[in-house]
C-alpha cells in the first residue's frame, strides 16, 4: 500500500494573447479548473495504475477543497487523510499564452497549514503503508516529522519539488530521492555538480540517501545506489504536455517499490507512465492506467 503526502491545489487556467503589466487588464480564454498539486497528482497516478493509495493532505472547506476530493475519490484514493479546514484550498493562478509559455501564482492556502502534529495524528495510514512518497509544496517541518513516523518496514520516497536544500535526516530517509535536472542542482548547491547527470547522482548519493533517480524528460533516467550507476531506456513519444510527467513517474516508481520490484525495475515502468503522461493534455487527466502503460 501508498501513502502520499502532499499538496492539493485547484490549478486555475486562463489562456492569454499576452500577460497584463502593472496595472493593465487583458482578456482571456474561458477559465479551466483542475485539481491539482504533487501531493493529489501522485495519488490519482498510482491509483490509476492499481495501487491501493491513501493521500495525507489538507484542503479547505471551501469548493476547491470539494473538487479535490471528488476527484481523489474517484480515482479511487482513500480521502481519509485528508484533512479539511484552517485557510482556503491551495490554488495556482495559471496563464498561458500562444506559445505554451506559462506564468503562475501559488497561493499555497491548506498546504501551508498540513501541520506535524496532523502527521502525528495519522499512525494508522503510516502503520499499514510499505511506501511512503512525499514533495515539497507543504512545510519542510511537515516531512520532517513524515521520515519521523515511517513504520520500520516502510519506504520513503521524496521528490524535492519545490527544490530546497533538505537536512540530513530527510535525506538519510530517501530510497530514493528523486529529482531533475534543477532540482539536482539546488540539492547540490554549491557542491561541485560535475558535467553529467551520472557525476550529480553520484554526488547526491554521498549526502546520504540510499538511493537517487535522477530523471532526465526525452532522455529517460538513470538510477543510482551503492551497487553503482544505471541508465533507465527512455521511451519515443510525442509529447504534446509534460504537465504532470515527474508526478506520474515518482507514483509509478513508489507503486511498482511496493509491489517488490527492484529500484531498476520500478524506473523502467515508470519511465513508460511517464512517456504515456506526455502524450496528452493536461496533468490527472494525463495519467494512464497499468492496461493502457501495457500497451504502450
Ligand atoms: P519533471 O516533470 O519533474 O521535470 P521529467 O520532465 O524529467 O520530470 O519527466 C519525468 C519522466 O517522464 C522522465 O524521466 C521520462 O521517463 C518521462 N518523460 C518526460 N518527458 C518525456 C518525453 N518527451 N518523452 C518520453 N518520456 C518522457
Amino acid at each position: 500500500d501508498l501513502l502520499v503526502v502532499g499538496s492539493a491545489n485547484a490549478d486555475l487556467v486562463i489562456g492569454v494573447e499576452r500577460r497584463p503589466g502593472a496595472g493593465e487588464t487583458v482578456l482571456g480564454s474561458d477559465l479551466a479548473v483542475h485539481p491539482g498539486g504533487k501531493g493529489a497528482n501522485q495519488a490519482v497516478a498510482a491509483a490509476r495504475l492499481g495501487a491501493r493509495t491513501a493521500l495525507l493532505a489538507r484542503v479547505g472547506d471551501d469548493a476547491y477543497g470539494r473538487l479535490l476530493l471528488d476527484s481523489q475519490r474517484s480515482a479511487g484514493v482513500d480521502t481519509v487523510g485528508v484533512l479539511v479546514g484552517g485557510a482556503p484550498t491551495g490554488v495556482a493562478l495559471i496563464t498561458v499564452d500562444p506559445s505554451g509559455d506559462n506564468s503562475i501564482v501559488v497561493s499555497p492556502g491548506a498546504n501551508g497549514r498540513l501541520a506535524p502534529e496532523d502527521v502525528s495524528a495519522a499512525g494508522c495510514l503510516f502503520q499499514g503503508s510499505r511506501v511512503v512518497s512525499a514533495q515539497l509544496e507543504i512545510p519542510l517541518e511537515t516531512v520532517v516529522e513524515v521520515v519521523r513516523n515511517l513504520a520500520p518496514e516502510s519506504r520513503f520516497v521524496l521528490n524535492p519539488s519545490p527544490p530546497r536544500p533538505l537536512p540530513r535526516e530527510v535525506l538519510a530517509a530517501c530510497d530514493p530521492l528523486i529529482v531533475n535536472e534543477h532540482e539536482a542542482k539546488v540539492i547540490l548547491g554549491s557542491a561541485a555538480v560535475g558535467d553529467s547527470p551520472e557525476d550529480w547522482a553520484r554526488i547526491l548519493l554521498a549526502k546520504g540517501p540510499r538511493s537517487v533517480v535522477v530523471t532526465l524528460g526525452a532522455e529517460g533516467a538513470l538510477v543510482a545506489s551503492a551497487e553503482g550507476v544505471s541508465r533507465v531506456p527512455s521511451v519515443k513519444v510525442s509529447a504534446v504536455d509534460t504537465t504532470g510527467a515527474g508526478d506520474a513517474f515518482t507514483a509509478a516508481l513508489a507503486f511498482r517499490l511496493g509491489a517488490g520490484a527492484s529500484l531498476a525495475e520500478a524506473a523502467a515502468y515508470a519511465a513508460r507512465v511517464g512517456a504515456v503522461a506526455v502524450t496528452r493534455e493536461g496533468a490527472q487527466a494525463s495519467f494512464p492506467t497499468a492496461a493502457e502503460v501495457a500497451a504502450l
